[in-house]
């Protein structure tokens, strides 16, 4: 299996499993009952409690690491997008050098 494909599967998989980008953009997170709902609601379904206009997307860029090429959200530890392969800057916003030029 080559790298690249691998990385499409990894892409396809976070996409299914709902930590794309695309896919978190279609979902918010009912700050009342904890619910998901779809971006395009404006009111939970659950609670009737008005969703905010952020999408859950945001919510995970806010907590985690966002990759700068493909917008994927990454760990903390991680060095390389698992979707990409771009070099992710360090949690402190100090690149690691290591291998940069490997
Ligand atoms: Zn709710
Ligand atoms: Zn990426």
């Amino acid at each position: 299996m080559t790298a690249k494909r691998l990385e499409r599967l990894r892409l396809q998989t976070m996409e299914e499993l709902g930590f794309g980008p695309t896919a978190m953009r279609k979902i918010k997170k009912c700050p009342k009952c904890g619910r998901m709902a779809s971006s395009e609601n404006d009111f939970c379904r659950e609670c009737g409690s008005r969703l905010p206009e952020t999408t859950l997307y945001d919510y995970y860029k806010s907590l985690h690491r966002v990759c700068p090429d493909c917008e994927t959200v990454v760990s903390r530890q991680t060095d390389y997008c698992p979707c990409c392969g771009a070099k992710l800057k360090d949690a402190a916003g100090i690149p690691k050098e290591a291998a940069a030029n490997a």
